[in-house]
């Protein structure tokens, strides 16, 4: 009989564990996007531009056989299962907090079958020896390496007979991929990132370990566009490495898996505290607050590496890990704002946006997450600038104001600043000592 390849956050054709699963079954293939509202109004024009561009190069690959239909899945994958016949529809596990409830409800409708998921392993796997879940990322890490993982999958476009769309009658009405005005910076599709991580092994990989900090090098490997929306699997880059950039590579690879874990094991905090004792802290709103959360939205904090990520952030859709950071502590402990204002902003303007990384990366800068940075130990912004930037080199690229200023003077600027660069919106000093204050009143 035939079967239904559901694609979801696995817009590729190599290495595709649901793809083997799907042909293997000995049916004809149909292969199913469904676009839906619920997910794509919150996504921002850049994630929804990466993936439209993802969806067309799928649809290339499969010789224009990609049915692409728009509604609530919860109704449109059983239509489309029914119209072709379909015993089965496959996919790839979807570990996210609306993707699970989905796929309940999905599930009671048709045989959904589960094969791989966008993870090395796949949530709730990994746990201590009780069973429990880790709540640090250290023991999880070793757990995680021992536990292991599969080789990729050999898939590729032959590997199943794939059903043209044109034949099937009676199913959803049949869209053409949309596509936005707003581009980003990225060339998107499998192809696309299997050359940009065969250009990252072989040019850049050697030097991560001692250069990933760096955002005024480009020295890592910018996959998560990719990964995000399973152009390409981790399991793929796993087999790849080799040499010296294995280990801190690997380790970061971890750190999403870790996130997806955390979020599937407390869906609550994709919104809300990991640790409940934060619920008490004294946060700032109203009127001034929210001059505030414009002037970090806009690059204009008058603290120099703050700002220029804020501005990669708005004009690249992508920013580096460090200046992530660098700019969560100062909205959370400069600015003393919520960090779910920061996580949602993040949202809207990154191509990579993914909930479960994004809100446990703002969680861990903000204190309130895992085996969190302590809220007590706060960025000071001139001093990371400092370290991180050397020599100005990544300011200079984003805030053009301060072109004119030489070397790693850009990141205090004690010789004065240029008239048309803010001075700092907050004393960091004085605001550091009210964080702390902050924090010490819901102590126990
Ligand atoms: P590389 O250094 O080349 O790392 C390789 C891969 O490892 C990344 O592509 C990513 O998949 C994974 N990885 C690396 N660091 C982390 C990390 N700290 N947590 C989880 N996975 C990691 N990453 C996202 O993919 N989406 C997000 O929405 C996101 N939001 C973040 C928000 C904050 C406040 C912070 C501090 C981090 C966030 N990260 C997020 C993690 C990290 O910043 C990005 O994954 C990384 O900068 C992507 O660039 P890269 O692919 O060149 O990274």
């Amino acid at each position: 009989a035939p079967t239904v390849l559901w694609f979801r956050r696995d817009l590729r054709l190599g290495d595709h564990p649901a793809l083997a699963h799907a042909a293997e079954a000995g049916g004809d293939v149909l292969a199913l996007f469904v676009l839906d509202p619920a997910l794509l109004n919150p996504a921002g024009a850049a994630r929804r531009d990466v993936l439209y561009r993802a969806l067309a190069s799928l649809d290339e690959a499969l010789d224009g056989r990609l049915l692409v239909v728009k509604g609530d899945p919860v109704t449109a994958v059983p239509k489309v299962a029914t119209a072709v016949g379909a015993e089965a529809v496959h996919a790839s596990e979807d570990f996210g907090p609306y993707g699970r409830r989905r796929d309940e409800q999905v599930g009671e409708r048709v045989d959904l079958v589960f094969t791989g998921s966008p993870y090395t392993v796949s949530p709730g796997r990994i746990t201590k020896d009780d069973g429990d879940p880790f709540k640090v990322f250290t023991p999880f890490y070793r757990r995680w390496q021992e536990h292991g993982w599969r080789d990729p999958a050999d898939t590729s476009a032959s590997s199943a007979s794939w059903i043209d769309p044109g034949d099937v009658s009676g199913g959803p009405r049949r869209v053409t991929v949309p596509s936005e005005k707003h581009h980003v910076d990225a060339e998107i599709g499998e192809k696309e990132a299997l050359t940009a991580w065969k250009d990252f092994v072989d040019d850049r990989a050697s030097g991560y370990g001692d250069e990933r900090n760096r955002p005024d090098l480009d020295s890592t490997s910018r996959m998560s566009v990719y990964l995000k929306y399973g152009m390409i699997h981790p399991r793929t880059l796993l087999a790849d490495l080799k040499g010296k950039a294995a280990e801190p590579y690997r380790r970061e690879l971890c750190f999403r898996d870790f996130y997806a874990d955390v979020l599937y094991q407390r869906p609550d905090s994709a919104r809300e505290n990991y640790d409940k004792r934060f619920d008490r802290i004294e946060l700032d709103s109203g009127k001034h607050a929210d001059e505030l959360f414009d002037a970090w939205c806009e690059g204009r904090t008058g603290y120099p590496i703050v700002d220029a990520g804020m501005r990669q952030l708005v004009s690249e859709n992508w920013m580096h890990n460090r200046v992530r950071m660098i700019v969560a502590s100062f909205l959370v402990k400069d600015l003393h704002l919520p960090w779910w204002r920061g996580a949602r902003f993040f949202l809207q303007h990154l191509m990579d946006g993914d909930i479960a990384s994004n809100q446990h990366g703002w969680q861990w800068t903000a204190g309130t997450g895992t085996d969190a940075s302590p809220y007590f130990r706060v960025f000071n912004p001139t001093t990371q600038g400092e370290k991180f930037d050397p020599q100005g080199d990544y300011v200079r690229r984003w805030v053009p104001e301060l072109r004119g200023v030489e070397g790693k003077a850009v990141h205090a600027l004690k010789d004065g600043r240029p008239e048309d660069y803010p001075e700092p919106i907050v004393d960091h000093k004085h605001e550091r000592e009210e964080a702390l204050r902050r924090f010490a009143a819901i102590k126990e």
